[in-house]
């Protein structure tokens, strides 16, 4: 015979507890280890939840419950609006193996109504829910990671080759506020790789092509351009106010001081650079894991190298690399994953080998060391090309000039 409403309750009432909103509320206090589970729909959770709940509604339970909660051990306090849901939910659990699950009665209705606090995540548009409906299905990012990438403010340094995809891609995520740093306009002999720009911009200031074609791909970005050279008189100014630096530029000069600025202020500097067919990135974060120059202490003597324009670069690295470094950023700005902190990852593209290099922060580096000796920024002299051997890595050094 079919089970009515009326013996599931009864099922469920008796196999899992059921705790009032004062009891979940001093367990809540006394530092219990705990999941709370909020098993409303999601238009519900969003109007606002208990801090800290996770939001599993009950029709996603089977599908999602393993990777919610990959700990069946782990004791979990499940609520919904009345305590009808959570309960039927709280039983569901337990036969899926989950130990130690409770039932909040009068759900969050009691709770709010007791006064206890509850928050209010960030409200998407009907646009933001289609837009990002990707990234809300990640665990990792949801919608709270989502909120986190519109709030954040990145500055590409650079909006060429690798400023390019890292732009597009931070963009698509909604990423929501970009600045861009590039004194050049478009040339047409940038087209070959810097795919932010177009034909009919040839001429047109690069910061006012990237400001284009962003907010044609996702209105959300406020992009704002400074069309100025970076330089040690603008460089603290421009970088105040953003969360993570990516290094897109094109020469020494500039690296070094995105490097000292970044070893400075304490912000993450997301490196990349490319050679012809070689390319590298890597995120210098200070405190937390070498910086430049604990690989390469001081820029190589002005001549030592081929000119830019004779070097040339392969198409595509650009993407490869710039592609890496909105990951990379991403990943930042959501805290999740393995930053590529202390470590280097390096493309050789016509063999298709893929290195990933461990760093070590140097005690004695100029910038970042134990006695730092840049304790000011400086501008070297414009130069261009590859580093002079040191006797380090072969791999690195080649591939410190980039496109
Ligand atoms: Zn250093």
């Amino acid at each position: 015979m079919a089970k009515t409403f009326k013996d599931l309750m009864e099922e469920a009432r008796r196999e899992v507890p059921e705790w009032s909103t004062d009891r979940v509320r001093q367990h809540l206090g006394n530092g219990n280890g705990y999941v709370l589970l909020d098993v409303r729909e999601k238009d519900e959770y969003r109007e606002g939840h208990l801090d800290g709940a996770l939001s599993l509604p009950r029709g996603f339970l089977e599908i999602r419950a393993e990777q919610t909660l990959p700990d069946k051990a782990t004791p979990v306090i499940a609520y919904c609006a009345g305590g009808t849901r959570s309960l039927l939910a709280a039983k569901q659990l337990k036969d899926m193996g989950y130990e130690n699950v409770v039932s909040m009665t009068g759900g969050y209705t009691a709770w709010k109504n007791a006064g206890f606090p509850w928050k209010q995540d960030r409200q998407f548009t009907a646009e933001q829910l289609n837009r990002y409906s990707r990234h809300f299905m990640l665990p990792e990012v949801g919608e709270e990671g989502q909120a986190k990438l519109l709030d954040a403010k990145v500055l590409l340094v650079g909006a060429g080759g690798l400023g390019s995809p890292t732009a597009f891609y931070l963009a698509a995520a909604g990423v929501g506020t970009i600045g861009l740093v590039d004194h050049d306009v478009v040339d047409l002999s940038n087209l070959q790789r810097q795919i932010l720009h177009t034909n009919d911009r040839i001429g047109m200031p690069k910061v006012e092509s990237a400001r284009l074609t962003l907010t044609a791909l996702n209105p959300d970005v406020k992009v704002i351009g400074y069309q100025e050279r970076l330089s040690s008189e603008n460089i603290m100014q421009l970088i105040e106010g953003y969360d993570v630096i990516v290094d897109g530029c094109d020469n020494f000069p500039t690296r070094y001081l995105v490097n000292d600025a970044c070893v400075m202020t304490g912000k993450p500097n997301v490196h990349g650079s490319i050679f012809q067919f070689e390319g590298q990135a890597s995120v210098f974060y200070p405190g937390k894991g070498p910086c430049y120059r604990c690989l390469f202490p001081e820029p190589p003597p002005p001549g030592a190298a081929p000119s830019c324009a004779e070097a040339g670069v392969l198409g595509v690295l650009p993407g490869l690399v710039g592609c890496v470094q909105a990951l990379e950023t991403i990943k930042l700005i959501l805290g999740v994953g393995k930053p590529l902190i202390g470590r280097m990852v390096y493309f050789d593209t016509l063999s298709m080998e893929l290195r990933i290099h461990k760093l070590r922060k140097d005690p004695n580096c100029p910038a970042c060391g134990t006695h730092p000796t840049v304790t000011k920024l400086i501008d070297y002299e414009e130069f261009c090309g590859l580093r002079a051997g040191n006797g380090a890595d072969a791999a690195l050094e080649h591939a410190a000039q980039s496109a």
